[in-house]
């Protein structure tokens, strides 16, 4: 997977926020009315914790019931007005030391002086059987990056939600036919979204899919799934899998931070990590509390202190342009 390298003359961000739920919005939200020019790269609205909750009661000044995506949605706006930017991309790798920083998503790279992480703990331990030993021979998390490989093919995508939907429409235009497995009986994205995948001419649709193997020798040659009460293996040369689970989502870093146990980060009272310009905040972090104000509220004392580490560096900087 060729990531490429910044582009010349691409002018780097203030700010840029990995993940757009209420940690990473809120930040957002307060960087950009702080005068912060503000990028947040987050892989789909229904991807994270709250935007995957049905429905959410106890966020304050807000009675509900409201889903969860809903009230992202209006956090995310919030931060819009203010002048922060979304685009929705999946984060695959970060160099966090360079000056400026970068981060590399799908659909390009995106440079900023300062990051604040936001991913949340919806990572996955378990894996499907085949799946890691096929890793890369056909099995991939990352459609814009692989879609291609497969032209013509027929692929698998595992999953339910909006990152689920989006890989599996941008694959409809390389494979010949997107055979969308899903674990639940409907789909966890948004109503737009789930309505295009039902009516595209190239998508099966498998709801209450249970996947039970990725099989193949050399290269991915087919996925075993219980559906309907049958057991059956349909055969593809690709699985695109987008399931969720419980644990920080810290794969993109590479071990660029240190790590407590689980694999969360560790920060300090400002919400930096050990990388000055580098920050985490949310259910990505050591902590048992997982609630949306909490994220939220880490997302404003981040913002708080990144605004504090980006006007130390301009004065700390030679303006040498004069
Ligand atoms: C089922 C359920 C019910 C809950 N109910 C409540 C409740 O009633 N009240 C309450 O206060 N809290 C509730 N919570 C907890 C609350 O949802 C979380 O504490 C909160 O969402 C954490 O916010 P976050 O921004 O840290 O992470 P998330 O909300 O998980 O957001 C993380 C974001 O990061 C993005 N992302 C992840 N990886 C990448 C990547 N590689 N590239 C780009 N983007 C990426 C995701 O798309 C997502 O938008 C619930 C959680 C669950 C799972």
């Amino acid at each position: 997977m060729d990531l490429g390298f910044l582009p010349a003359g691409l002018e780097p961000y203030d700010v840029l926020v990995i993940g757009g739920g209420p940690a990473g919005a809120t930040a957002a939200l307060y960087t950009a009315r702080a005068g912060l020019r503000t990028l947040v790269v987050d892989k789909g609205l229904t991807a994270g914790a709250l935007g995957t909750t049905a429905k959410i009661v106890n966020y304050p000044g807000v009675p509900g019931p409201l889903s969860g995506a809903e009230l992202v949605r209006r956090i995310r706006d919030q931060a819009v007005s203010f002048g922060a930017e979304f685009v929705t991309d999946k984060v695959l790798r970060v160099d966090l030391r360079g000056d400026p920083k970068q981060v590399w998503g799908g659909e390009g790279v995106y440079p900023a002086q300062a990051v604040v992480i936001a991913t949340g703990a919806m990572g996955r331990t378990r894996r499907i059987p085949g799946e890691e030993r096929l890793l890369g021979r056909g099995v991939s998390y990352c459609a814009t990056c692989d879609g291609p490989f497969f032209q013509g093919q027929e692929v698998a995508v595992v999953g339910n939600n909006d990152e689920a939907v989006e890989e599996a429409l941008t694959l409809t235009r390389f494979a010949s036919r997107v055979h969308f497995l899903s674990p639940t009986a409907d789909l966890r994205a948004s109503p737009e979204l789930g309505e295009a995948l039902a009516a595209h001419p190239q998508v099966t649709l498998y709801p209450t899919a249970r996947v039970r193997e990725v099989v193949g020798q050399e290269r991915v040659e087919g996925v075993r799934i219980s559906h309907q009460g049958e057991e059956r293996t349909i055969p593809v040369g690709g699985v695109f899998v987008y399931l969720q689970g419980n644990i920080p989502v810290t794969d993109f870093l590479d071990d660029q931070l240190p790590v407590g146990q689980g694999g969360c980060l560790l920060v300090d009272d400002s919400f930096q990590t050990v990388i000055p310009g580098v920050f985490a905040v949310g259910d990505v972090l050591c902590r048992h509390l997982k609630q949306a104000v909490v994220a939220a509220a880490d997302g404003v004392v981040a913002a708080m202190a990144v605004d504090r580490y980006l006007s130390g560096r301009k004065k700390l900087r030679p303006d040498w342009s004069r």
